[in-house]
């Protein structure tokens, strides 16, 4: 599950414009992701907290059209890199998408 996708869809579920997330807890055991979030109003000061469900199914759905519309890999958004940790001193660490049929985050074959 991609968190930026569910974020997406959580964004056009928020009652509040400028909703944005803070935090993403996994609920049923891989079925979907609570998304809690505010409206940012200032430094460290959040408006009203808007907690969002958004299912596995829908980022499945999300994906698989951003896929269908853009050609681009949903796993690694079409730039062919997944994040892969962040060591101290090193910064944020990449290593190359594994999604059978991406290739430099361009689908060749559509699942
Ligand atoms: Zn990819």
């Amino acid at each position: 599950m991609n968190g930026e996708h569910a974020a997406e869809i959580a964004k056009t579920r928020a009652k509040t414009p400028g909703w944005k997330p803070y935090r993403y807890e996994v609920v049923g055991e891989g079925l979907g992701l609570m998304i809690r979030g505010a409206l940012p109003l200032d430094a460290g000061i959040w408006g009203p907290h808007e907690d969002i469900l958004v299912t596995a199914l829908e980022i499945r759905a999300f994906e698989a059209r951003y896929e269908t519309e853009t050609g681009k890999c949903a796993v690694c958004d079409g730039s062919g890199q997944v994040w892969a940790g962040y060591k101290e001193g090193e910064g944020h660490r990449y290593r190359p998408c594994s999604r059978k049929g991406c290739e430099g985050g361009t689908l060749t074959v559509t699942a």
